[in-house]
């Protein structure tokens, strides 16, 4: 209920919609905006980024430090050598649709007051035992409804991503909600899920590395955005200060990645240094744990008139061996101590 009282803290917005309102108010700070730009590449003059070559005729930037946010690819700071292609177990695929819907139609359906959203996590069978998620979430008059997956549980289990997203859609939990909708958008994008252990060199001589293209999601609590913008700041504070003392080394805009691990981010990414790989790492989680919990919740729940003691033996039982037993305990301990 408190989310739902002023100041707000938390919207949904279509990306295509706010990025137009954002950059609007980065140009009334005195931003020069250039769009339908491609930066093909870094100009490094004596080993320092001094500027970008765009797709333009003359169309070479000069700047004394250049921010890349090129997202999840970051093709920039690859071609400085700050990062190697990601492997599929550092990025999430997430496929996702925009549903038209009528705006009363989704307020009496999800319970809404006008001006309210909702979000619903879809976890467990919805990823049919892949390491991720779904997700559907109520905007204005439309729907978002979408799943990510590592990119390397999709190779195992030889999944395609649409498939995924058409389970979700179908699934009998799922389908009432979006019944009577119309598909209006469809995308299918990378999400840096790599974490702190992929974070790739954020600060060089003369340049700097905010957002996706420096690996900074919390894939657990499904945060980008927040940590995309925040970077963003840290990197503008650096040069800043780095602007004050005309010094654009690399050991002046190092400042930016100690401010970057000193706030939530580095602080966020290191508590959950190791539960995307963890998880990823060792399939039952997902594969069989998961499932089995909605077994076991399905018979406790179940009124057929055997006693909640016999259910809860059954349930016992039904968890396997002795031995079978200690590891699913060891495996809890293990889950517990990568997300503490
Ligand atoms: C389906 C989905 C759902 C998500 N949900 C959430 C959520 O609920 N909450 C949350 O906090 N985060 C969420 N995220 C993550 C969030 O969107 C990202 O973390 C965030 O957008 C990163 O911002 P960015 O500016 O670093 O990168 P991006 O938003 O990817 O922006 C990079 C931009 O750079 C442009 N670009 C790339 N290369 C070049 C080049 N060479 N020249 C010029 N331009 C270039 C791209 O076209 C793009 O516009 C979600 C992501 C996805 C895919």
């Amino acid at each position: 209920m408190e989310w739902g009282r002023e100041p707000y803290n938390n919207f949904t917005v279509l990306r295509a919609k706010f990025d137009q309102w954002f950059a609007e108010k980065a140009v009334e700070q005195g931003a020069l905006l250039v769009c339908e730009t491609v930066a093909v590449e870094c100009i490094v003059e004596n080993g320092r980024v001094v500027g970008v070559r765009t797709d333009r005729p003359d169309g070479d930037i000069y700047a004394d430090v250049v921010v890349l946010a090129d997202g999840v690819n970051s093709l920039l700071a690859k071609q400085l050598g700050f990062h190697r292609e990601w492997r599929p177990d550092e990025v999430a695929l997430a496929t996702m649709e925009i549903l038209k819907l009528d705006k009363t139609v989704i307020e009496d359906r999800f319970n809404l007051e006008p001006n309210q959203g909702c979000t619903i996590e879809i976890f467990g069978d919805a990823t049919k035992g892949i390491v991720g998620t779904g997700f559907l979430y109520t905007n204005k008059d439309t729907l978002s409804i979408g799943v990510g997956t590592l990119l390397s549980g999709l190779i195992k289990h030889k999944m395609k991503p649409y498939d995924l997203l058409e389970y979700v859609k179908n699934h009998p939990m799922i389908r009432p909600y979006i019944q009577g909708s119309e598909p209006v958008e469809y995308l299918a994008h990378l999400i840096p899920e790599g974490g702190y252990h992929s974070i790739p060199k954020v600060a060089g001589n003369g340049v700097l590395v905010v957002g996706d293209a420096a690996q900074l999601v919390n894939a657990i609590h499904r945060e980008g955005s927040n940590m995309a913008m925040t970077s963003g700041r840290l990197a503008a504070e650096t040069i800043i200060m780095a602007k004050a003392q005309n010094d654009f080394s690399e050991s002046m805009l190092d400042q930016y990645r100690m401010k970057l691990m000193e706030s939530f981010i580095g602080q966020d990414l290191k508590k959950y240094k190791d539960a995307t790989h963890h998880f990823e790492r060792f399939p039952q989680y997902f594969e069989q744990y998961i499932p089995m919990m909605n077994r076991a919740a399905s018979q406790m729940f179940t009124v057929d008139g055997a006693s909640k003691w016999e259910k809860q033996k059954k349930i016992w039982r039904d968890l396997g061996s002795t031995k079978q037993k200690f590891k699913l305990a060891r495996d809890m301990m293990k889950a517990w101590k990568v997300m503490k």
